[in-house]
């Protein structure tokens, strides 16, 4: 089983979301495991404040380094940077990755790599304007970022990537060889790309499936496929 564990002060958001169709049938099917981890429970005041204000000034909160050491600790994840006691820092099979829009881009690449690498990511929700500098210094592995534009935070990037890496895992989609013939997919001669796929029905107003697509002849649909592959 491939274990997705998510901190972040909005653990709902991720249950919401991983609770509901693909993810959720995967998480019921054993194939996959979503955590959400509530950072607030690892605050360290009795308000369970998580963010403060910058040192050399500036607008915005940042969060806090010792909620997310105490929160990455009580999940064995921390990074071997950290340089903690061995039983708070990660082995080789899991991965810790803050989500961040200076990272390194997030790619169909990158998911092939987390499936095949690693039986537990975790993933840092930042907030606000970001978390301290040491989080990214000592405690995470990589920064990784889903594109270059800048979110409210890091839920929706991490969905995104457990989304795209779950598909990868075995029994999660039920039809693996679709992922072969996929848009980034190898293929099965090895061009890879999707080709355009119609259904039900034939004709729509002026709209008309290509003849070939109709004509079952194997060869032939083979051979257009392979031609309007992206
Ligand atoms: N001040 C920061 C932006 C903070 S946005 C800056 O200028 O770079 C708040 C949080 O949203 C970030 O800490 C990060 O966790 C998340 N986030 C925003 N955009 C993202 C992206 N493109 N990819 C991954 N995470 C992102």
């Amino acid at each position: 089983m491939k274990t997705f564990t998510v901190i972040t002060i909005f653990p709902d958001l991720i249950r919401n979301y991983a609770d509901e169709s693909i993810l959720g049938r995967g998480q019921e099917a054993g194939a996959i495991k979503i955590e959400a981890v509530n950072l607030r429970d690892y605050a360290t005041d009795k308000h369970q404040t998580v963010d403060d204000s910058p040192y050399g000034g500036g607008p915005g909160m940042v969060m806090r380094v010792e909620p997310w050491h105490r929160a990455l600790a009580a999940h064995n994840a921390l990074s071997p940077k950290a340089g903690a006691s061995t039983e708070d820092v990660h082995d080789e099979r899991t991965h810790t990755v803050l989500m961040s829009p200076r990272g390194r881009t997030f790619t169909q690449r990158v998911a092939e790599e987390w499936a095949q690498q690693y039986d537990r990511v975790v993933f840092v929700c930042g907030r606000y304007e970001g978390v301290d500098h040491r989080v990214v210094e000592y405690c995470v592995d990589e920064e990784v970022s889903i594109g270059d534009f800048v979110l409210a935070g890091g839920e929706l990037p991490a969905l995104t990537m457990i989304e795209a890496v779950s598909r990868l895992v075995p029994g999660v989609l039920g039809n693996e060889e679709s992922l072969n013939e996929e848009t980034f997919g190898k293929g099965e001669d090895g061009q890879g790309g999707e080709y355009p796929q119609y259904t039900r029905p034939e004709q729509f107003g002026e709209w008309k499936v290509p003849e070939v697509l109709l004509s079952g002849n194997h060869a032939e649909i083979a051979k257009w496929r392979a031609k309007n592959r992206s």
